[in-house]
C-alpha cells in the first residue's frame, strides 16, 4: 500500500488544478491519468480550440493540416512542461485507470493507493457517437469537402467559425437560434452571432437532412465520463453527474468531486470546482461552489461571454460597444448588458463583440460589488465601458 494526503483522479483541469493546490501546500498528492496529461482541455478542446482560433482571425493562414499539426506542437509543449512543473514539486504522477475498490484505497493496476481525502476529476465524453470536436481539433480527423457541424452550442458555433474562416464549406444544424441552452445570453445577443456567423459564409440549417455532407462533426452535447462500477461508493443523480453537496463532497465523506463530473461542465467552473474541493479538504468544509462567479466565454465569428445571473438583476442596462474610443478606433459593434441587484451591486454581465474577454473579467472581478467604489480604470482601454454603464446607472436608480 501506497500513503497520500490526497489521491486524485483524472489530470484535467479540475484535477491538475486540485493537484497543484495541494502541492503548494506542501500535500502528499498521487494523480492518477489513464490518457493524456491535461484531459480534454489541453489536448482537444479550450487549448487547441484557442490556438486554431487565433489563426482562424490572422490575416496569413496556413492550410488546416498544418495549423493543427503546429498547435499541437505548442500543446505536447505546455503537457511536458505543467507535468514537469507538478513532479517537481513532489507531486506522484501515476498512469493507468484508477477504480475505488474500498472507501479510501484506489486501485491502479497492481498497485494499491490510499489517502485520508480523494477527489474525483473524470471530466466528461460526446454524448453521442460519431465526430466529435474534439477528433478535428486534435487532427485525428481532417475535414474535407462539405463539412456539416450539428449543434447551436458553444461548441458548434466555434468550431464552424474556424472551420469557415480555413476555407471549408460549413453547414451548421441547430434546432432553434444559436446558444439556446444558455439562460444568461439574451436572444438578441445569440441572434446577433448567428446572424454574423452567416455574414462570415456559415450556412445555418435546421436539419441534418438538409445538407449534402462529405463529414458530419456531432457538437451535440457531453456527458460526465462517470463509470460507477467503478466507484461504487459515490451516488449519481439521473443524468449521470456526482452527487455532492455545496461543498462538493460526494455521497461518501472524504471524496470530493470536480470538474465536468459535477454540473455545470466548462474548464472554468473546474478550476473554482478545484478550488472549492481544496479549500474545504485543506481547511474544514466551509467554502461552498457558486457557479455564478465564473465568467464563461465563447469564441465564435462575434466573442460572446457573460458572468454572475440575469435572474439576481433588479436594473437591467444594455449599451453599444461602440460609444468606447478603443472601440471607435478598431469599430467595435459589440453590445453589453449589465445587472444590479436591489442594493445597487453588480450581479450579471453578458457581453458580446471582438476582444470583449478584458471586459468580461473585470465584471467578474467586480461581481457583488458597489462599482463606485472599486472602479478605476486605465485610458484607453475596452473596460471603459463600465464607465458609460456607471453613469447611466446613476440615472436609472436615481
Ligand atoms: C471542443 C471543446 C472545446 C472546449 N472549449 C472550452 C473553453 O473554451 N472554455 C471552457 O471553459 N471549457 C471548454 N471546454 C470544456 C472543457 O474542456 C471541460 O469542461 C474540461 O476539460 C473539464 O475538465 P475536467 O477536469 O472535468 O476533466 P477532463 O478535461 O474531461 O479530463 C478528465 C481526465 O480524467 C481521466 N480519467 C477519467 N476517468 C479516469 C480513471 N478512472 N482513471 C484515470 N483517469 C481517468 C481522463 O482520461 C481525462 O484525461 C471545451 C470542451 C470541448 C470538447
Amino acid at each position: 500500500m501506497e500513503y497520500f494526503d490526497t489521491i486524485i483522479v483524472g489530470s484535467g483541469p479540475g484535477g491538475y488544478m486540485s493537484a497543484k493546490l495541494l502541492l503548494e501546500k506542501r500535500k502528499r498528492v498521487a494523480l492518477v491519468e489513464k490518457s493524456l496529461f491535461g484531459g480534454v482541455c489541453l489536448n482537444a478542446g479550450c487549448i487547441p480550440k484557442e490556438g486554431l482560433y487565433k489563426l482562424a482571425l490572422s490575416e496569413s493562414k496556413p492550410e488546416w493540416k498544418v495549423a493543427v499539426q503546429r498547435i499541437q506542437g505548442k500543446v505536447i509543449e505546455i503537457r511536458d512542461t505543467a507535468l514537469k512543473s507538478l513532479v517537481s514539486k513532489g507531486l506522484t504522477y501515476i498512469e493507468g485507470e484508477g477504480e475505488l475498490i474500498d472507501e479510501r484505497v484506489v486501485k491502479v493496476g497492481s498497485r494499491r493507493l490510499t489517502a485520508q481525502h480523494i477527489i474525483l476529476a473524470c471530466g466528461s465524453k460526446q454524448r453521442e457517437p460519431g465526430i466529435s470536436p474534439e477528433d478535428i481539433l486534435r487532427g485525428l480527423i481532417l475535414p474535407k469537402g462539405n463539412v456539416c457541424v450539428v449543434g447551436g452550442g458553444a461548441a458548434g458555433c466555434e468550431l464552424a467559425f474556424i472551420l469557415r474562416s480555413f476555407g471549408f464549406k460549413v453547414y451548421l444544424v441547430r434546432r432553434d437560434t444559436v446558444l439556446k441552452g444558455y439562460e444568461n445570453i439574451p436572444e438578441e445577443f445569440a441572434q446577433k452571432l448567428e446572424n454574423k456567423l452567416e455574414e462570415h459564409g456559415v450556412e445555418i440549417v435546421e436539419s441534418l437532412r438538409k445538407v449534402n455532407a462529405d463529414i458530419v462533426i456531432r457538437a451535440t452535447g457531453r456527458v460526465p465520463n462517470f463509470c460507477q462500477e467503478r466507484f461504487p461508493f459515490v451516488g449519481v443523480d439521473e443524468k449521470g453527474f456526482v452527487k455532492s453537496d455545496a461543498f462538493l463532497e460526494t455521497t461518501t465523506g472524504g471524496i470530493f468531486a470536480v470538474g465536468d463530473i459535477i454540473s455545470p461542465m466548462g474548464a472554468g467552473y473546474a478550476f473554482e470546482k478545484a478550488k472549492v474541493a481544496v479549500h474545504n479538504i485543506l481547511q474544514g468544509k466551509e467554502k461552498s461552489f457558486d457557479h455564478r462567479k465564473v465568467p464563461v466565454i465563447i469564441s465564435s465569428a462575434y466573442q460572446i461571454g457573460f458572468v454572475g445571473d440575469i435572474k439576481d438583476a433588479r436594473v437591467l442596462i444594455t449599451k453599444s460597444l461602440g460609444i468606447n474610443p478603443k472601440y471607435y478606433v478598431t469599430e467595435n459593434n459589440g453590445i453589453i448588458k449589465v445587472g444590479f441587484d436591489d442594493t445597487g451591486r453588480l450581479v450579471y454581465c453578458c457581453v458580446i463583440g471582438n476582444e470583449v474577454s478584458e471586459i468580461l473579467n473585470l465584471c467578474a472581478t467586480l461581481l457583488g460589488k458597489d462599482l463606485e467604489e472599486y472602479l478605476c480604470l486605465a485610458h484607453p482601454s475596452y473596460g471603459e465601458i463600465i464607465n458609460e454603464i456607471m453613469s447611466i446607472k446613476q440615472e436609472v436608480c436615481q
